[in-house]
C-alpha cells in the first residue's frame, strides 16, 4: 500500500489545495456549533469531539473535499485545463495520459470506458503526481501537515 492510500481525506485535500489549486491556507474564522455531543465548525465543517476541543479552537480552514467529492474534483480538472499548458508533451497532456494509464492499468481499458472508473481520488492522485508532490507509486515527495 502506498503512502497516498494511507493519507486521510483531509491530508489528501490539503495536498491538492496546496500543490495543484494554489489554495492559500489560512486560520478559520470559526463559529462554534454543537452537534450531538461533538462540535462542528460553522465555517469550514471541521468536526471533532470535546476531548479534542484544542483542535477546534485554533484550526486552519478545511480545503474543498477534492479527493472525496466529484464536484470538487471537477474543479481540479477545470483548473488543470485552464491553467496548465496544453499539448501532448505538457503537464496537461501528462495529466491526461497518466490518468488514462492509472485507471486502465488493471482493466486494459481506454476512454470512454474508463469514465466508469474515474474517481475524485484518482483525479487528485494523478494531478499531484504531475505537479511533483507524489511519485507514480504514491509516495509523498513533500511531507504533509494536516
Ligand atoms: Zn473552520
Amino acid at each position: 500500500m502506498s503512502k497516498w492510500d494511507k493519507l486521510s481525506a483531509e491530508e489528501k485535500n490539503r495536498l491538492v489545495a496546496r500543490h495543484v489549486m494554489n489554495w492559500q491556507e489560512k486560520p478559520c474564522e470559526s463559529v462554534l456549533a454543537e452537534i450531538e455531543g461533538a462540535w462542528e465548525c460553522d465555517v469550514c465543517g471541521l468536526e471533532g469531539d470535546w476531548n479534542h476541543f484544542d483542535k477546534y479552537a485554533d484550526h486552519l480552514q478545511l480545503p474543498p473535499r477534492y479527493s472525496e467529492n466529484m464536484s470538487d474534483a471537477w474543479e481540479v480538472v477545470q483548473h488543470i485545463r485552464q491553467t496548465w499548458e496544453s499539448g501532448f508533451i505538457s503537464k496537461q497532456g501528462r495529466f491526461l495520459y497518466d490518468l488514462q494509464w492509472f485507471l486502465g492499468r488493471k482493466a486494459n481499458l481506454i476512454w470512454p470506458e474508463l469514465l466508469f472508473l474515474l474517481t475524485p481520488d484518482a483525479i487528485c492522485r494523478i494531478a499531484l503526481e504531475v505537479a511533483g508532490a507524489i511519485t507514480m507509486d504514491g509516495e509523498i515527495v513533500e511531507e504533509v501537515k494536516a
